[in-house]
């Protein structure tokens, strides 16, 4: 009876490479505990997980800065607080198992943060999902497994705190049953490098064992046979040789076959991503995605304005291309994003920035206090019509005003806007008075092709070498030169080699693409003659 055939699962491809290796299955921990005899036992177990999460977080923090250090720091003084476990020991003292016990006070603590009217609370109760698997992961023992060189993580989705404590230097990926290609973890994978695929569906839960991870076509296959493995493999090999190839582009400028200079920047989504980019590498910052910041809830001024000022730093006068938040969308951020039905197409970006000028002002003001440390330019995410920059704009001058009066230190930077809704890409002359377009090429093919970009059953229709894509593309960027506006273009496309001669082709010349895929995106431009 032949019952191995392979098991194939199409999701998106959300971080591209390749990867195999077991299947370390982030959820269903609870079912794999195995009871102590004694509730004395489970005591101990209990309060041995907890100080091992505890070390385990203590050891992250010396490893993280920034946003990730915060997190972790609040995750730690919740670990040390007896008042957590304390209903958990007495669920154990009555018969209950130490990860039952543990999972259900955690759940109902959980459950009451996000009753809570208070945004504060409500934003933690994903830092408490966090200690709550993390200690379930401690008592299963589940954490060696993850750590297994090459153990692809599998679940419904991941926290970024999870895949920021992971070592991916041995390789590895993540498949999600759920998740999305712009969630706040597949921007880390993609700015890191880690193969990533999102959307597989239930039938990811049934999987173990063994697996391929395809996160160029989006595709993973378990009980492979040996003609699928032998497949894989040279697919796997076929990526890492233009990748090593595709290395020693990296130290020069980018230039095309014949000698026409392209400025190539990078991609940012948490400030410590800059930790592990050369800046003499890149032309400096093409888009730094401010939701990470917003990941936990609602930073406040001086959380922002540290966070600007370190990547503005790190830069070195290179020009650092801030976005403001672009919450909405399949971005959820606590206690700023509404519910909606058709969330892509509703309060998004700057639409939802201008109905809250109380959150949108204090961002505002954390990036005209940045201004000073660096060549810094900020534009806003998903404008449609002129009177959305020109009410973004009018409030940099209030609260540039305002910190004149305070006498605070700061600078009204140069202000541009992502092309990202077709409106504008149709009808650029509205906004002739902009300091510069930055293409939102994710956003613009979803938009023009009717195709959601987290939605794998249209991912074929979602591609960004449609022609009507490129010609929008090419007409932007015919307008900016025309008026003299630069023109930018900083979604994933401006990191895929199959894309870039196509987007040199339809007249840019700038370029942002992930950290890890800047080599690759320097080695397509040499690659093109025009
Ligand atoms: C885009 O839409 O191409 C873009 C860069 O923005 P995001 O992916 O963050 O929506
Ligand atoms: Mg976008």
């Amino acid at each position: 009876m032949n019952n191995r055939s392979p098991i194939v699962l199409t999701g998106i491809a959300a971080s591209p490479g390749f990867a195999a290796g077991p299947l370390c299955r982030l959820d269903a921990v609870t079912a794999s505990y195995t009871p102590k005899a004694t509730s004395t036992e489970e005591i101990e177990a209990l309060n041995g997980a907890i100080a091992m999460a505890s070390a385990a977080v203590a050891s992250l923090i010396e490893r993280s800065s920034g946003e990730s250090a915060d997190i972790l720091e609040f995750q730690l003084a919740m670990l040390s607080d007896d008042t957590l476990a304390e209903p958990a020991l007495a669920a154990i003292g009555q018969g209950a198992d130490a990860a039952s016990a543990w999972a259900r006070v955690l759940d109902a603590e959980i459950a009451g943060y996000e009753a809570s009217g208070d945004d504060y609370f409500r934003a933690r109760s994903a830092d408490l999902g966090d200690i709550r698997d993390r200690v379930l992961r401690a008592l299963v023992g589940t954490d060696m497994l993850a750590t297994l060189p090459g153990a692809i993580l599998a679940g419904e989705d991941l926290a970024p705190t999870r895949f920021l404590e992971t070592d991916w230097s041995a390789g590895g990926g993540i498949a999600l049953a759920a998740g999305s290609s712009a969630s706040h973890v597949a921007m880390l994978a993609r700015s890191r490098g880690v193969p990533m695929v999102v959307g597989l569906g239930d039938a990811l839960s049934t999987l173990s064992g063994e697996v391929l991870l395809d996160a160029q076509a989006g595709v993973l296959t378990a009980l492979a046979a040996g003609g699928d493995i032998a497949r894989h493999r040279a697919a796997a090999a076929a990526f890492a040789a233009v990748r090593s190839s595709a290395a020693a582009y990296l130290s020069k400028p980018a230039l095309t076959a014949d000698g026409t200079p392209v400025l190539a920047y990078v991609n940012v989504a948490d400030p410590s991503d800059v930790d592990a980019i050369d800046i003499t590498t890149c032309d400096g910052v093409g888009l730094m995605r401010t939701e990470f910041l917003f990941s936990r809830g609602l930073p406040d001024e001086e959380t922002q304005y540290r966070a600007y000022r370190k990547v503005l730093e790190w830069a070195a006068g290179k020009p650092v291309t801030i976005r403001t938040v672009d919450a909405g969308g399949d971005k959820p951020v606590p206690g700023f994003t509404v519910a909606e039905g058709n969330p892509f197409l509703g309060l998004r970006g700057i639409r939802l920035s201008l109905s809250r000028p109380d959150i949108f002002r204090v961002q505002i003001r954390a990036l005209l206090r940045a201004a000073v440390h660096g060549s810094l330019k900020v534009m806003f995410p998903m404008i449609a019509v002129e009177s959305e920059y020109a009410r973004a704009k009018a409030m940099f001058a209030e609260e540039a005003l305002a910190l004149s009066t305070l006498g605070t230190v700061h600078r009204i930077p140069p202000l541009g806007i992502m092309v990202e809704v077709p409106s504008v890409a149709i009808a650029p002359q509205a906004f002739s008075d902009v300091a510069f377009f930055s293409i939102g090429s994710n956003d613009l093919t979803q938009y023009v092709m009717a195709a959601a970009r987290d939605n794998a059953s249209v991912a074929r229709l979602n591609d960004t070498a449609h022609p009507a894509v490129l010609r929008l593309i090419g007409e932007v960027a015919a307008f900016g030169a025309a008026h003299g506006i630069p023109v930018s273009l900083c979604g994933d496309a401006g990191g895929d080699p199959a894309l870039i001669p196509h987007l040199l082709k339809a007249g840019l010349r700038e370029l942002s693409a992930s950290p890890a895929q800047l080599a690759a995106a320097k080695a397509a431009v040499a690659g093109v003659t025009l």
